[in-house]
């Protein structure tokens, strides 16, 4: 069986060093707001050339604190809008939502399956205090011209770069490129924790600083609250972990473009729609998603011939049960893609032989009923 993502290989091949460090944090008797975050933190500002960095407890938590800041610094208030791709992980939705903020959906463009940025002009109310990107898939989702609408708008340029750590634009990082941006250590990310952590970066040292404090009760002195804040801080045990992972992202992120452009090179099938990637920018290949109009057999016939593959993601947000006042939008691209797509195995420890596989079985499928 080739597995999606064997997470336990890839943690395996930093054991000794993960135990070691962790020893030390055991040891230590400190386990939180210490040494190891603090490491991690400007690891990642150098990792990211530039900004500031708030490491935070997990993803979610990052995007949710970043709408917060903006309110408790008089951007936004509750009620204003906030465009966001349709198809984005339910999460960078939540952090909308959380904060009283109103999502506008937008319908993804089918070949690079991120926000359609010729969409979002039209959306733009008097409301609008701002634009979250996400990067999907590892995916870039930005331009010139996103750049000059914002600024002709006055609106906030937000990143959910959860799927996209190490990705760059014209050079340019994401989680960089924007205002702020919002990441995740989730295990199974690009850069995974052991457990759940996640990070805010920004190039405003204010905002850097009010969402720090409210990941700290709102409290930046012990004992004096200055905002009604959360509990979200990333514990020293996941800092240290991170900081030996970190050291290696780049050379998994290579791993991962290696096979990324195996399969669009090699993967010859007229039944299967393959994603485009763009040369402008830096795919970190997250998640390598195929679209195909008879998904569930193929998915099937995967499954038969040894090879798993998951669905990123079943089910759009608008169509979910905790969001029923959306349930009747109109985003017809959207859930076509969610009826379509499919994330093949990718990850820095699959061989050769296991890619070469899945590309032989993909190119083999004919109708699946063979
Ligand atoms: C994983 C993910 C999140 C949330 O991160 P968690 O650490 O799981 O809370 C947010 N947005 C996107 C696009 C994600 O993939």
């Amino acid at each position: 069986m080739i597995k999606f993502l064997d997470l336990q290989k890839v943690n395996a091949q930093y054991a000794e060093e993960l135990k070691k460090v962790a020893a030390e944090v055991i040891d230590s008797g400190w386990y939180l707001l210490g040494d190891h975050v603090k490491q991690f933190e400007s690891g990642l500002v150098s990792f990211q050339e530039g900004g500031n960095a708030v490491a935070v407890a997990n993803g979610l938590d990052a995007l949710r604190l970043i709408f917060k800041a903006y309110i408790e610094l008089g951007v936004m208030k509750p009620g204003d809008e906030i465009i966001v791709p349709a198809n984005t992980y339910i999460a960078s939705i939540l952090a909308i939502t959380d904060n009283q903020l109103t999502p506008v959906l937008v319908e993804p463009d089918f070949d690079t399956y991120n926000l359609d940025l010729n969409l979002i002009e039209s959306k733009i109310t008097s409301k609008t205090k701002a634009i979250m990107v996400v990067h999907l898939y590892g995916s870039v989702c930005w331009n010139q011209e996103l750049e000059i609408l914002a600024g002709k708008h006055s609106l906030k340029l937000i990143e959910d770069n959860a799927q996209a750590i190490g990705a760059r634009w014209n050079g340019i990082r994401t989680g960089n490129l924007g205002d702020a941006a919002g990441f995740s250590f989730y295990p199974g990310k690009n850069l995974g924790a052991l457990g759940d952590s996640g990070a805010v970066t920004t190039k405003d040292a204010e905002l850097a600083k009010v969402v720090r404090t409210l990941a700290n009760y709102g409290s930046a002195q012990k004992y004096v609250n200055q905002y009604q804040g959360l509990n979200s801080r990333m514990d020293e045990m996941q800092a240290a972990f991170l900081n030996v992972k970190l050291r290696y992202l780049d050379q998994e992120t290579l791993q991962r473009q290696k096979i990324g452009a195996y399969y669009l090179e090699n993967i010859k099938n007229s039944r299967i729609i393959l994603p485009k990637a763009d040369v402008v920018a830096e795919h970190v290949w997250h998640l390598f998603v195929i679209r195909s109009n008879n998904r569930k057999e193929l998915q099937d016939y995967l499954s038969e011939n040894g090879v798993q593959t998951l669905i990123h993601y079943p089910t759009p947000p608008h169509l979910q049960e905790c969001y029923v006042d959306f349930n009747n939008f109109s985003l017809p691209i959207t859930e076509q893609m969610h009826n379509e797509v499919l994330s093949l195995p990718i990850s820095p420890v699959m061989s050769k032989k296991e890619v070469e596989k899945v590309v032989e079985i993909l190119n083999n499928y004919s109708s699946g009923t063979v």
